[in-house]
């Protein structure tokens, strides 16, 4: 379903049909790109997708299309600001919050929700979920089931190939209302409408003035201790030839046509301190090292950054892309494509659009 082979990755760009987007995007089997595994692990920019889509389309016609690439932009400029405090509630404390750990009927797509149960097994044995049905499952989590946001957002990042820790956290946020001053509920009308099946009589069969609920749903009460396990790959002795420079690619930045011109040492650093805080799951981590295929001469190094450091010696001269978790990295940092020049950081989406609609000609 989501190849890794670079020229099925351009296809897919050059095939997606953006101008049904808008009016079917929030339909379960809507007009989708799935082309965020790609975006997010760096293989393309959402500055390539745009220019893709330049050749084919007025901007005009797809600007809902283009906001949501946007969305990613923004997403990345506040984690560049905002640095860890992105993991914890960031504008108003999540309340009310009866426990720590996600609903185990979410975690066993077990909820008596058809949608949402099926959805939880494509997500495991695909690593993609709707984004629509990422705004249920949230709901879900936080808002009936008065779970805070981040154990659950874990689980969910752990299993997404597109995982990306600045857009799933503040996501979560923004339906728990720690980052929005409203939380984000749906009741099985709503669901009826863009989802798959028909049902009724579950606990989500309400109209919207009965939220909140006074009591977390039966189906919901009983939680469950995460073990996010992750098994990184035997590193093989790594050879370094320090009268060349060395190319640093990470999970974030796996993009096979970059500095291909130069003469270097090519390596994927996979660094346990960072899949302690941030474990993926067997299935992702695949993905991941699937795509390296594309990137020539390639070493996997699961080691720290100052180890890698110590192989390059004497002649240290490291490149690495810009990105909020490689702020220890050293060496020459290359700024990443984006879609505008719009960096600085506002407290709100519709404030940086404002200003990222204007470069963008819209
Ligand atoms: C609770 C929750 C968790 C999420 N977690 C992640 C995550 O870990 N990684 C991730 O990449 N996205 C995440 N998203 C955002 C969004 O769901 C996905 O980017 C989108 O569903 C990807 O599918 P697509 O490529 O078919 O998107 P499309 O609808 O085709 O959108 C095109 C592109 O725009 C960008 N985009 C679209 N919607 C969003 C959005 N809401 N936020 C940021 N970028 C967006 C993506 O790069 C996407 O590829 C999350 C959303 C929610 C509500």
């Amino acid at each position: 379903m989501f190849a890794t082979n670079y020229q099925d990755i351009l296809d897919r760009v050059a095939n997606f049909d953006a101008s049904e987007y808008a009016r079917s995007r929030n339909f379960l089997d809507g007009t989708v790109s799935r082309l965020s595994p790609y975006i997010s692990r760096g293989v393309i920019s959402t500055k390539y997708v745009l220019e893709q889509l330049d050749t084919r389309y007025d901007r005009s016609s797809i600007e809902k299309f283009i906001q949501e690439l946007a969305w990613r932009d923004y997403w990345q400029v506040c984690w560049n600001e905002l640095g860890d405090a992105i993991s914890s509630d960031l504008r108003y404390p999540q309340t009310p919050v009866s426990s720590l750990k996600p609903p185990l009927s979410l975690i066993e797509g077990n909820t008596g929700i058809n949608d949402v149960d099926h959805a939880i097994v494509e997500l495991y044995n695909t690593g993609y979920m709707h984004n629509h049905m990422r705004m249920y499952v949230a709901s879900l989590a936080t808002n009936f089931g008065q779970r805070h946001w981040l154990q659950s957002a874990r689980w969910m990042y752990y299993h997404l190939l597109d995982g990306d820790w600045a857009s799933n956290a503040l996501s979560w946020q923004w339906v728990a209302g720690s980052n929005s001053h409203k939380k984000y509920w749906f009741n099985q009308e709503n669901l009826n409408k863009y989802g798959l099946s028909e049902q009724h009589k579950t606990f989500i069969d309400q109209p919207y003035n009965n939220f909140p609920l006074n009591d977390v749903p039966s189906a919901l009460v009983d939680d469950i201790s995460l073990r996010l396990h992750i098994e990184l790959p035997e590193t093989t002795d790594i050879i370094i030839d320090s009268s060349k420079p060395t190319v640093v690619y990470t999970t974030y930045n796996l993009d096979s046509r970059w500095l291909t011109d130069l003469d270097a040492n090519r390596v994927l650093l996979l660094e346990p301190s960072h899949f302690d805080r941030y474990p993926v799951s067997p299935h992702v981590l695949k993905f991941i090292l699937d795509l390296t295929h594309e990137i020539e001469g390639i070493q996997v190094a699961v080691m720290e950054f100052k180890q890698l450091k110590e192989l390059c010696c004497p002649n240290f001269d490291v490149h690495y892309k810009q990105h909020p978790l490689s702020k220890h990295f050293e060496g020459i940092e290359h700024s990443r494509d984006w879609m505008t020049s719009v960096h600085t950081y506002s407290k709100s989406f519709s404030g940086w659009w404002k200003k990222a609609r204007r470069e963008l000609g819209l």
